[in-house]
C-alpha cells in the first residue's frame, strides 16, 4: 500500500534489533485517517473470505482492526492481556511472548465474543517472529474457529513469522513488507521484486 510505504519512509525509524519505530501514526499516536485507508485496504483483501469477525490483541491491533471492522461491517474482539475483574473465567487464553518488550503476556479472549460458526480475520500491526498471531491461532483453535486470513499492518518478511502463517495454511496479507532493516534502512519488498 504506497500511502503507508510512504507515510514509513517519512516517518519510521530504525531501532537497535531490527525495530521499526512508527510511534508517529501508529504505535502511540495514531492517524485515523490513514487508519481509515488501511480499512479499506484490508477489506479489498479479504473481500471473498467470508469474515463474520476480526480478532486482534491490544494495544495496537486495535485502531487497524477496527477500520477494517467498520469498511466490513463485522463486530472487532481484543484479546487483552491483563485480567481484569470483569474478565471472568469463561475466557480463552494463549501465552505470547512480546518481541519488543521481551516479556511474557497471557492473552484472554471472553468466551462470549467467538462463535463456533465464525470466520475469523486475524488482524495486528506487526508481524515479527508471529508470537502474537500464534497465540491467536491458539485461542482460536481452542475454540474451534476457522480462521480465513491474517492481515497486518506491517510485516517484517525476514522473520519468522511470514513463514509461519504461510505454512499454516492461512492467507496472509500484508500493507507494507519489508525484506531489510539492516543499515538502519527500510527496504521495501516490493523494492527487491522489482
Ligand atoms: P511477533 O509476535 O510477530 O514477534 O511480534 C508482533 C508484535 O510485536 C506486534 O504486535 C508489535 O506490537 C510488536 N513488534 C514486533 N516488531 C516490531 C517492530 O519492528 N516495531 C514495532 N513498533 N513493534 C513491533
Amino acid at each position: 500500500m504506497k500511502l503507508l510505504e510512504d507515510r514509513i519512509k517519512r516517518d519510521g525509524t530504525v531501532l537497535p534489533g531490527d525495530v521499526l519505530k512508527v510511534d508517529n501514526f501508529l504505535n502511540h499516536q495514531v492517524d485515523p485517517q490513514l487508519m481509515y485507508e488501511m480499512g479499506g485496504e484490508f477489506k479489498r483483501l479479504f473481500e471473498n473470505e467470508g469474515v463474520t469477525r476480526i480478532l486482534t490483541v491490544e494495544s495496537s491491533g486495535i485502531a487497524p482492526a477496527l477500520m477494517a471492522g467498520l469498511k466490513m461491517n463485522v463486530p472487532v474482539v481484543f484479546a487483552r492481556k491483563h485480567r481484569s475483574l470483569t474478565l471472568t473465567d469463561n475466557l480463552y487464553t494463549a501465552r505470547v511472548y512480546s518481541y519488543t518488550k521481551q516479556v511474557n503476556n497471557d492473552i484472554s479472549i471472553d468466551k462470549r465474543f467467538i462463535d463456533p460458526d465464525d470466520k475469523i480475520l486475524i488482524i495486528d500491526d506487526f508481524l515479527a517472529n508471529g508470537q502474537a498471531v500464534e497465540g491467536m491461532l491458539e485461542i482460536c483453535k481452542a475454540a474451534q474457529v476457522d480462521v480465513v486470513g491474517v492481515g497486518v499492518v506491517i510485516e517484517k518478511r525476514f522473520q519468522k513469522g511470514h513463514q509461519l502463517v504461510l505454512d499454516a495454511g492461512i492467507h496472509l496479507e500484508a500493507l507494507a513488507s519489508i525484506a531489510s532493516l539492516a543499515n538502519n534502512q527500510v527496504t521495501f519488498a516490493s523494492d527487491t521484486d522489482k
